[in-house]
């Protein structure tokens, strides 16, 4: 008893002194990602962790600048309300840079590209993308709500009356309604169609492509941070670490299968 003691004493020295440590390990402060966690290989859940490009390319920035970092898991639609009220310093999340965006928030330079492709089910009528505005063709489409594919369909479809437009929360969920026959597509970036078409059999990406984009980080207007962060971005892009953590997640020999812009 006396040694369980005495090894509980010591188990909690030893506690203290490591909490002592870790506090006099300064930082400039905790940056806070906003995120989607539902958007791989950019931002997964692994276990408990989220994990992916965009993941492991802030803690890289945020170890470059000084700062501790935390990443807050939230609907896509709440990243730039959450940077806007500073609950978040940045929003890193597969984001494509749109005009409409730019009033809002303020974008760091480019990290990565995206394509707009279409997911259907094998052997769907569905074979290209000038299907979906076919004359009469009236297809209900899933997206993830806010994102661009749910603007360009609804710009390019629903409002025409061609198409019916279904917004989820997440990537997964559209794909989920996709498979149990509530919609006839879906439209989506192509890497996390690549990781959803794995995941379930019996669903195909088109051939062409919707839309391709730039990726980059959002930042509240005018927050200074936006600056050190593209500094970071740009040394890291620069001395290969991006590139790496690129390559660990989408290897390029298959960026060569990527479907061709229309
Ligand atoms: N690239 C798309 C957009 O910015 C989707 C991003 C996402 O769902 N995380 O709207």
């Amino acid at each position: 008893m006396k040694k369980l003691i005495a090894f509980v004493l010591s188990l909690m020295l030893v506690l203290t002194a490591v909490a002592a440590l870790a506090e006099t390990t300064e930082t400039k402060g905790t940056l806070v990602m906003a995120t989607n966690a539902s958007f791989p290989p950019y931002e997964y859940y692994d276990g408990e962790t989220i994990v992916g490009i965009d993941a492991e390319i802030a803690a890289a920035i945020a170890a470059y600048l000084g700062y501790d970092f935390r990443i807050d898991d939230m609907e896509f639609d709440s990243i730039i309300p959450a940077v806007d009220s500073g609950k978040a310093d940045f929003g890193l999340a597969g984001m494509t840079v749109t005009e409409e965006r730019m009033l809002q928030v303020d974008f760091s330079d480019s990290y990565a590209t995206g394509v707009q492709v279409v997911i259907v089910k094998e052997g769907s009528p569905i074979a290209s993308v000038d299907d979906l505005s076919a004359e009469g063709a009236n297809y209900t489409i899933g997206v993830q709500l806010s994102t661009t594919g749910d603007l360009y369909c609804t710009w390019d479809l629903e409002d025409y009356g061609l198409a019916t437009v279904n917004r989820y929360p997440n990537g997964n969920e559209a794909v989920q309604a996709l498979l149990t026959g509530k919609v006839d597509c879906v439209v989506i970036d192509n890497e996390p169609a690549k990781a959803y078409v794995a995941a379930n059999p019996g669903l195909k990406i088109l051939e062409t492509a919707y839309a391709i984009e730039d990726y980059a980080a959002c930042f509240k207007k005018g927050n200074p941070l936006r600056d050190e962060f593209n500094t970071a971005l740009n040394a890291l892009i620069e001395d290969g670490t991006i590139p790496a953590i690129i390559e660990k997640y989408i290897p390029s020999e298959q960026k060569a299968e990527e479907p061709a812009a229309e």
